[in-house]
């Protein structure tokens, strides 16, 4: 069983329009809902690997109500905090092939839904052989909050994968406990270290060597069409991936923390692991929905991925 974590969902809502009139009525015929928040993604994207998987964060209030019922016909098992503020909406309007995105920030948790949270994960670590944790933290919680869950699973020898960015992916790795995975992208890399990281191998290998990434198993770095680059242990690994045609590239990270996720939890062999992780990716660009993927056009991709170690 994979633990996916999510700390802040949403009900996330698109609605599409021809032409969007600003300062003016804009009206709605095809309105989509689906639960959302990065570790909703990496959860259906496990579920649809034929994966079993329970989600798990926080939530609350009818829109909580919602996103438990989503889960529930999609037949994603969920065990959340539920507290007493409403979960969020994240809109985004799909315009004149733009999107125009209206995110809440959601609910403010108190030091008390902290602790409680971390209860209930820790009571649920003992089923679980992998965990994702997934996102940005809500309001009210220190930035430093994923260590605690970080430690708790290295405490029981579970791998704990970590994917958000900034001051919260900072203090997790200056913990003296690490994560098993990260999966920043290029951008998240760079805010990391404080300087502009180039996508060329010299560049990043010279960026993974940094000692803030030292004692992290894999670290894996997206680079949207252009596969990854990746750090195992002492290695270093180029991935390359076909040209595809993509639909709707968001959610793309989560599906590929998915596949990386599942490829661990079946033991597969470091090559295998890399495909995987960017098979998933590449199957969810292809799909209209967000963190979703057509798991039986899984092979024909993975037979298409490119590994080449580097020699350090
Ligand atoms: P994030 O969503 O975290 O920014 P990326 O954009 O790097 O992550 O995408 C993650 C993975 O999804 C990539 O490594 C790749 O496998 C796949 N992917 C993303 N965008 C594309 C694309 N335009 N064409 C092909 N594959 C893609």
């Amino acid at each position: 069983m994979i633990l996916a974590v999510t700390m802040n969902p949403s009900v996330d809502i698109s609605y599409p329009l021809a032409e969007f009139k600003l300062d003016d009525v804009n009206r709605v015929e095809q309105v989509r809902k689906t639960a959302g928040g990065k570790g909703l993604n990496v959860a259906r994207v496990i579920r649809q690997m034929d994966e079993d998987v329970l989600a798990t964060g926080v939530l609350g209030g009818t829109l909580g109500d919602y996103i438990i019922q989503e889960l529930s016909k999609t037949e994603i098992a969920n065990d959340f905090l539920k507290i007493n503020q409403e979960s969020r909406n994240c809109i985004a309007i799909l315009h004149d092939g733009q999107q125009t995105e209206i995110l809440e920030s959601g609910p403010t948790l108190t030091e008390e839904n902290g602790a409680a949270f971390v209860k209930k994960y820790q009571e649920l670590l003992s089923g679980v052989s992998i965990v994702t944790i997934s996102g940005s933290l809500p309001k009210g919680l220190e930035p430093g909050y994923y260590r605690q869950l970080v430690e708790n699973g290295r405490e029981q020898g579970i791998p704990v994968i970590v994917d958000t960015s900034g001051e919260a992916l900072r203090q997790v790795l200056v913990h003296r406990v690490k994560p098993f995975a990260i999966k920043p992208n290029l951008t998240e890399l760079s805010q990391l270290l404080g300087q502009e990281v180039e996508p060329g191998i010299d560049s990043l290998q010279q960026a993974l060597s940094d000692e803030l990434f030292q004692g992290i198993e894999w670290i894996m770095i997206s680079l949207g069409s252009e596969g990854a680059f990746v750090k195992h242990r002492a290695d270093f690994y180029r991935v390359t991936i076909p040209a595809i045609e993509v639909v709707n590239p968001v959610g793309s990270g989560d599906a590929t923390v998915a596949g990386l996720a599942a490829a661990l939890k079946r033991n597969l062999p470091v090559v295998d692991v890399l495909k995987t992780a960017m098979t998933t990716g590449m199957l969810n660009t292809m799909e209209a929905g967000t963190g979703s993927i057509n798991y039986a056009n899984f092979s024909r991709l993975f037979e298409m991925v490119q590994i080449t170690k580097i020699n350090s």
